[in-house]
């Protein structure tokens, strides 16, 4: 079968590789849409001497359930499904307490955050691809190309929102900064989810114009002015909720200068922005809530799924055959993908 190989550093192939085997609680999926992700390029670019090398890419993925291993119930062949992502061992404490995407699998404190299908296992850039069991979750009829989009580009942003959803009530405020991949559907959740006033912000004018056509209260061109703004809109209260999708400087700068006293803040981007915080005299409001969210759990994608399912969040999806693998990361590398890029078997 085909698979988009991390053959050395920025350097992907599609190599012929044998069809894999399954355990007993594993299955067998015929891939019909892998999702391709920033954090593709940057694995690629993790040097000629790491772990990764020869592994296939791809941790967005949906298909079709081709063969069940023996101990696996639930699950039939010609099921369309999508993947969990993370690599979850579905028995630690956070497991068991719904929190996968903090499984202990990860190690101690200083490790990394549990790892994910096509960063550490065979991902979904290829033919076929083999699955826990345990990470499936079920898409009914919705498209391969929508859902595979879904799992890391609607789920991260789902599962920040979930952490915040009892403080979107209809006399909040949530500012979005960043309307990206990401962001795009961060928009859409919140305005099917939640009933609170939101604000959205970016740099590009046309993704403004897409946030005001698609539930945005208030859809700014973001700049320095952009914490005022939100101040005089709110008050001079500020947002109860600020999800910052981006993580750059200046929007770290934005958050904290325009959250509420007692409000929160989800630092989901990872542009390298840093704050410094000062006990005693930050400037910081009294009760602030900070969280650094990683992924989401299988929760948080079934939500994302039933969401597209009832047609409440949309996609934009730009599809490639896997053959042409390498035009689409030169197209992601090049800022040239509107929505998300999709590779097709
Ligand atoms: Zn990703
Ligand atoms: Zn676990």
């Amino acid at each position: 079968m085909r698979a988009v190989t991390y053959v050395r550093n920025n350097t992907i192939e599609i190599r012929d590789k044998q069809l894999p085997e399954i355990a007993a609680d594993q299955v067998l999926l015929k891939v019909e849409a892998a999702g391709l992700c920033h954090s593709d390029i940057t694995v690629i670019n993790l040097g000629d001497d790491n772990p990764l090398i020869g592994g296939t890419l791809g941790h967005e993925t949906a298909g079709e359930v081709a063969q069940v291993g023996a101990s696996v119930s639930g699950w039939e062949v010609g099921q369309g499904v999508v993947v969990g992502p993370i690599l979850s061992c579905g028995q630690c404490r956070e497991c068991i307490a719904g929190r996968d995407n903090q499984c202990l699998v990860a190690g101690p404190r200083e490790g990394l955050a549990p790892l994910t299908y096509g960063i550490g296992v065979d991902g979904g850039m290829a033919d076929y691809m083999v699955v826990h069991a345990r990470h499936l979750v079920a898409r009914g009829d919705l498209d391969a190309v929508v859902a595979a989009s879904l799992t890391d580009a609607a789920w991260t942003p789902m599962h920040a929102i979930n952490t915040v959803a009892h403080r979107l009530t209809a006399d909040a405020t949530v500012l979005l900064l960043g309307l990206g991949g990401l962001g795009h559907m961060a928009l859409q959740i919140l305005a099917a989810t939640s009933a609170a006033r939101i604000i959205a912000a970016d740099t590009d004018p046309a993704k403004v114009e897409f946030a005001a056509e698609h539930g945005a209260d208030l859809a700014l061109v973001s700049d320095a002015e952009t914490a005022r703004r939100v101040l005089d809109e709110t008050n001079g209260r500020g947002a109860d909720v600020v999800l910052d999708v981006v993580g750059a400087q200046a929007t770290v700068d934005t958050s904290l200068a325009c959250v509420a006293a007692g409000g929160a803040i989800r630092f989901v981007g990872l542009g390298g922005g840093s704050f410094t915080y000062v006990a005693g005299t930050d400037p910081l409001p009294w009760g602030v809530n900070i969280e650094r969210p990683y992924g989401g759990n299988r929760a948080d994608l079934a939500q994302a799924v039933a969401l597209a399912h009832a047609g409440k969040i949309a996609v934009t999806a730009q599809t490639y055959s896997l053959d042409d693998a390498q035009q689409a990361f030169d197209d992601l590398v090049a800022g040239k993908i509107v929505g998300r890029a999709v590779l097709v078997p």
